[in-house]
């Protein structure tokens, strides 16, 4: 079942709540991960939570747990949910305070932890592959908000998604303030071109994604060679195959981006490839 913690107690979601004078919900002031368990093990928690610890100390808030504590609330509300895959969402947000801006007002971040099913692309989207647009809307400047904050600051990539439905796509490109390409919605961007891997680099403003990390770990171990660098829309419409990462979609490959079809539109061969082995490595 669906459990969550917040403010020290383990409760069912329907009475788990927060205050609306908390910051998180007036300001967005706080952070977030997503993170998956598969057989009842979570994968790679000790990247999601020094994502989440950094992202903190990004926006100047103090997580009040330590890392150690953080991880043992996580193992224990997996065991507590009964659940074995599952989805967490982990929240830290600056806590109740005034209606103005000023963070010391915010004595205590609250700390939250939703253990609850996942939802999935259906399998078909795997084999089909996902209809792409380009967003107009940019991520935020590297410099404003970081990409690399996965901040309670969501607008940006939500205004993007609804371009995405709006055109009948599955997902989105986008761009940087530059147009520069970016990242997904919620996921991150590769192409293949002549066998090898290309994505942008993680300092020109993207999310690190912790399936990014291990789908790069998984290509250079099968002796692909990977660049992280500048992409620009012509990449993207001009590479051999297309695909997003992350932990919600782990793999997935695009059938065509802005109306140009992708290779033949179908699942490339290193795609596929890549797909078995994060799917070896999340049950291993
Ligand atoms: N970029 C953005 C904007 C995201 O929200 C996500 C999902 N957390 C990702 C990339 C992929 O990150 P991960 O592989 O850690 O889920």
């Amino acid at each position: 079942m669906s459990i969550v913690y917040v403010d020290g107690k383990w409760l069912p979601k329907e009475q788990a709540m927060v205050s609306v004078f908390d910051h998180g919900l007036l300001y967005g002031d706080g952070v977030f991960e997503g993170i998956r368990s598969y057989g009842g093990k979570i994968f790679r928690l000790r990247e999601h939570l020094e994502r989440l610890y950094d992202s903190a100390k990004a926006i100047w808030l103090t997580i009040p747990i330590d890392l150690g504590e953080m991880t043992r609330l996580h193992q224990e509300g997996l065991k507590r949910s009964g659940l074995t895959d599952c989805y967490i969402r982990t929240v830290v947000t600056r806590g109740p305070g005034d209606l103005g801006l000023d963070p010391r007002k915010c004595r205590t971040p609250t700390v939250i932890i939703i253990i609850d099913r996942i939802a999935l692309w259906p399998e078909e989207r795997y084999t089909q592959g996902l209809t792409v647009v380009t967003a107009s809307t940019p991520t935020p400047h590297r410099e404003s908000l970081s990409p690399r904050v996965k901040s309670l600051n969501y607008l940006p990539h939500i205004l993007a998604k609804i371009e995405g439905i709006v055109a009948n796509a599955d997902e989105v490109v986008m761009l940087d303030s530059a147009g520069v390409v970016a990242e997904g919605s919620g996921a991150n961007l590769f192409v293949v071109r002549r066998g090898e891997l290309y994505t942008p680099a993680v300092h020109s403003g993207i999310l690190r994604g912790v399936t990014r990390d291990a789908v790069i770990e998984l290509a250079q171990a099968a002796k692909v060679t990977v660049h992280e660098s500048t992409l620009n829309r012509f990449d993207v419409y001009t590479a051999d195959e297309v695909f997003f990462t992350g932990t919600g979609a782990e793999v997935i490959h695009a059938r065509n981006v802005d109306g140009r079809l992708i290779g033949d539109g179908t699942v490339g061969k290193l795609t596929a490839s890549l797909r078995e082995k994060f799917r070896a490595l999340v049950r291993a």
